[in-house]
């Protein structure tokens, strides 16, 4: 019979658990086939994530075609693509993927599994994409954790999965093409790449495994010094091979650990894997709080009266116009490249949120937009953490000073200059805060605050103290 892998962000050959477990399943007589589903709505919303995607998708694609395994493409509503996979393999024994616990892909897997058990195909949905998925790590009472360290805790201490070999010999001796091709999904996707406009520098399975093997060997040791400055190339820059599936985590995991081996000093390794960590943590959040996408975490801010009267401030902080460097910075660096440095994020999600006091997720809604490595379950996490609604965010007292961040984690302006060229001859001095150059200075570096660069648009001080009303409120309401 068939056996078919359905991908998805999975987009790889190593450490693959449903092509494993689907090559494992073969016998003598039957053979695989490759599957990938063009959602339509994909075809209407073409973003910059959606770039990088289908950069790395054809990459794949490519891989596959390398090995004899070619990958078909299903278009449209996915019962009907389904429906239509069974008439033209008439042999189908067993659909395999890798379950998605969260958001859109799980409510697909949850329909996709009752669908196609009715009609009496098996069904093998595989947890792939975490190191611990959601059930893996909760209380002893069965409850899931709502603390992070509590829950890093139990994480380091869980017994970790093995990295998962792939029969890559076996999968060539079976695949095969589809007789009856999807020619309308073929075309779709020819279609999608033909709207591509990048060029990704750094697309694909062996450059992405490079990069983990370069990051471990060279960065990681001095990662817990200087992931906080973005100037700095010391975080891994794996976020994108991880999100379209280019490295496993637990790849990435074991290239990390094994370099404990022999460090005397292995606090860089550690500091990296409780990042991966709180991965596994969003992704937990995210399963159990299915609703957190457009739902405060914490009851209480439910009610938390944004400022809505925002076109114009919201349009200058997606622009990188709001007088504020690091803040500018950030937005130019995401529009730019489809990345932002952690640190970053944090600060340009702290001021939309408490210096422009704008509804969080409008900005969550952008990053989704914008990044190649969106990831609806951090992303979420990182912006319900920054405007004080999740859970075990930051405190909504402890409100970011944009331009104290500036001075302590860019502190010669390096990062700032990269990404925002008026102001390349403005003295450090000023560089956290230009609206504070004299006159002369300002002619002197050909930069004229409010003319070649904005003045700051709002008052931080005076910000800071209506948010805390704003949030005062809703704790006095609630
Ligand atoms: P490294 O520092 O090298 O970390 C290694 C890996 O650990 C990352 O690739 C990521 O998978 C994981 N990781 C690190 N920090 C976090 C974190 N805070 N939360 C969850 N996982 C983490 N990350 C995304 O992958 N997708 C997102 O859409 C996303 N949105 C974010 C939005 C906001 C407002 C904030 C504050 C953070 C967001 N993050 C997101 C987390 C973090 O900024 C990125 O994972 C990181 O910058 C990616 O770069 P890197 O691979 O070089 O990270």
């Amino acid at each position: 019979g068939t056996i078919a892998v359905w991908f998805r962000k999975d987009l790889r050959f190593h450490d693959q658990t449903a092509l494993a477990k689907a090559i494992l399943a073969l016998h003598e007589e039957d053979q695989i086939i490759g599957l990938f589903h063009l959602h339509p709505a994909l075809n209407q919303t073409f973003s910059p994530r959606h770039d990088y995607f289908y950069a790395t998708l054809k990459s794949f694609v490519d891989d596959g075609k390398e090995l004899n395994f070619p990958i078909h493409f299903m278009h449209g509503n996915i019962f009907s693509a389904l429906d239509d996979l069974l008439i033209k393999t008439s042999d189908l024994e067993a659909l395999y993927f890798n379950y998605d616990e969260v958001g859109f892909g799980r409510e697909r897997d949850d329909a996709v599994i009752q669908h196609l058990n009715s009609k009496d195909i098996a069904v093998f949905p595989c947890l792939d994409h975490h190191i611990h998925s959601a059930h893996d790590i909760l209380k002893a009472d069965h409850s899931h954790y709502k603390v992070f360290s509590s829950y890093y805790k139990r994480w380091s201490k869980a017994e970790k999965p093995k990295i998962v070999q792939v029969d890559i010999d076996k999968l060539k001796k079976h695949a095969v093409h589809l007789q009856r091709k999807f020619a309308d999904g073929e075309q779709v996707y020819q279609e999608l790449l033909s709207k591509r406009i990048t060029q990704w520098e750094h697309v694909g399975e062996q450059q992405a495994l490079q990069r983990i093997e370069e990051f471990t060997t060279e960065t990681i040791d001095d990662y817990h010094r200087k992931r906080d400055y973005p100037a700095l190339q010391a975080t891994s820059g794996i976020s994108a091979y991880l999100r379209t599936g280019q490295l496993s985590p637990r790849t990435i995991f074991y290239a990390a650990l094994d370099k404990i081996q022999g460090r005397a000093d292995c606090e860089g390794i550690e500091t990296f894997i409780k990042e991966l960590a709180w991965r596994d943590f969003y992704n937990m959040i995210y399963h159990y709080y299915p609703k957190s996408k457009n739902e405060e975490l914490i009851e209480k801010y439910r009610g938390l009266t944004w400022n809505t009267d925002d076109a114009d401030l919201f349009k200058r902080w997606t622009e990188g116009q709001t007088g504020f460097p690091i803040v500018d910075a950030g937005m130019r660096q995401l529009n730019q490249t489809g990345w932002m440095h952690n640190r970053v994020r944090m600060i340009v999600a702290s001021f939309l949120t408490k210096d422009l006091l704008i509804d969080w997720r409008k900005g969550e809604r952008y990053f989704e937009e914008r990044l190649i490595d969106y990831d609806p379950a951090s992303n979420i996490g990182g912006w319900q953490w920054a405007a004080s609604t999740g859970t075990d965010a930051v405190p909504y007292f402890r409100i970011f000073n944009p331009t104290r961040q500036s001075e302590r984690f860019d502190p010669n302006g390096i990062y700032i200059k990269q990404y925002i060229p008026e102001l390349k001859n403005v003295p450090v001095k000023y560089i956290h805060n230009p609206i504070t150059m004299p006159d002369s200075v300002q002619k002197e570096s050909s930069c004229i605050i409010g003319k070649d660069y904005p003045k700051p648009i709002v008052d931080h001080r005076v910000m800071r103290e209506k948010a805390l009303e704003l949030f005062k409120e809703s704790t006095s309401n609630g």
